[in-house]
């Protein structure tokens, strides 16, 4: 059909014909626009309510003057100071156009048709579209208690995995898995496949055994470690993200990255931003208390949620949940409805300040009870 209109389009290869886009949070404006409302609060994509911390905002403004030249393409100074930070050689680190770029220079590097990459049910939906962007195929180990069953995911690892993608803690569930349990399954994998450990929530999570798998790096050569600016850093808009690796993956990684990807604003704000530890202290700080105050009110009444270590949580409406996010919509609240990831009767919440979680609290209180 559409290709007797425009014969180009069947050209087009089957596995990005085929593709599913992925699906964002509805931004404010769009809301607004659509319904003409005011002051809406969004809750639907785990940015850091506080925005950028001071540092970050200073490093901005100092530069807005340089902005009529390109960025330094290798990043120095960013990848310098994530090195320091991390305490690895900045030749181990790749920098992204937000972590969502380096899961897909991952997927050009390692997979392509006839290849098979890994992962759990319910795990963050960049991972099938990175498979799928370059014709690979995705083996998805089915979830246990929402979260990834790494048992289930070892008995689909075969010859033709090269990439097992691995969320911790995962979004949108909230799941983690503990560093004995990760690292024994990393070390079980065969040589001949890269692992992915995507740590973008890191900073909110407090568990003991939870594991920083930077520190992994010289003992598993095929480990990828990816962290990301726009959570807990408050910089989502500017789009910065990096890969920790051995470094001869770095090599490979940034061989496919263009050489601009990641802007001047977003490498100064990154790096003043990495240094900026009171920040992301306040911002966890906030995190905690916003999920017990939505925490609270979902045990006040009654309704399931999968316990997290984000800045999200999930709640379970044991019925369709479309109609109940219609509703708060109308409302002005914007959170997540998570159909795409076959999770019909669920919503995901990410914390905000004080007033917007009551706004949200408020608004399903008055849903609910219509
Ligand atoms: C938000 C998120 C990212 C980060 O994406 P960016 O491209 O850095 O904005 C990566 N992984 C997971 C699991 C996320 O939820």
């Amino acid at each position: 059909m559409i290709q007797a209109e425009n014969p180009f389009l069947s050209i087009a290869t089957p596995w990005i014909a085929g593709l599913t886009p992925y699906v964002p949070g509805k931004p404010i404006s769009e809301l607004e626009r659509e319904l003409g409302i005011r002051d809406s609060v969004k809750l639907a994509s785990n940015e850091n309510p506080l925005g950028p911390g001071p540092k970050a905002r200073a490093a901005i403004a100092a530069l807005l003057g340089e902005i009529g030249r390109y960025p330094d393409g290798a990043g120095f100074e960013l990848r310098r100071a994530l090195a320091d930070h991390h305490g690895v050689s900045p030749t181990a680190i790749t920098l992204g156009n937000g972590s969502n770029d380096v899961l897909d220079l991952i997927a050009r590097t390692f997979l392509q048709p006839g290849v098979e990459s890994v992962f759990s049910e319910y795990a963050f939906a960049v991972y099938p579209i990175s498979t799928q962007a370059v014709g690979a195929t995705a083996r998805v180990a089915p979830a246990r208690d929402y979260g990834h069953d790494l048992d289930a995911m070892s008995a689909l690892i075969n010859d033709q995995t090269r990439v097992v993608w691995i969320a911790n803690p995962n979004n949108p569930t909230g799941t983690w898995l503990a560093a004995s349990a990760l690292r024994s399954f990393i070390g079980s994998l065969p040589k001949t496949c890269v692992v992915v450990v995507d740590e973008a929530y890191t900073d909110y999570v407090s568990e003991p055994d939870f594991p920083d798998t930077t520190n992994w790096i010289e003992t598993f050569p095929n480990l990828i470690v990816t962290r990301t600016f726009a959570k807990a850093y408050g910089l989502a808009a500017l789009r910065v993200g990096y890969g920790i690796s051995d470094p001869r993956v770095a090599d490979l990684l940034n061989r496919v990255r263009q050489p601009f990807n990641v802007n001047a604003l977003a490498q100064a704000a990154a790096a003043a931003a990495i240094g900026d530890r009171e920040h992301v202290r306040a911002s966890v700080e906030l995190n905690r208390a916003g999920m017990r105050q939505l925490t609270d009110a979902f045990a006040r009444l009654g309704i399931d949620y999968i316990p997290s270590v984000g800045n999200f949580v999930t709640i379970d409406l044991k019925r369709p949940a479309g109609p109940i996010n219609d509703a708060l919509l109308r409302r002005g609240v914007i959170v997540r409805p998570l159909a795409n990831y076959g999770l019909p009767n669920h919503l995901r919440i990410s914390t905000g300040l004080e007033q917007e979680n009551a706004r949200f609290i408020a608004a399903l209180e008055d849903v609910l009870a219509a």
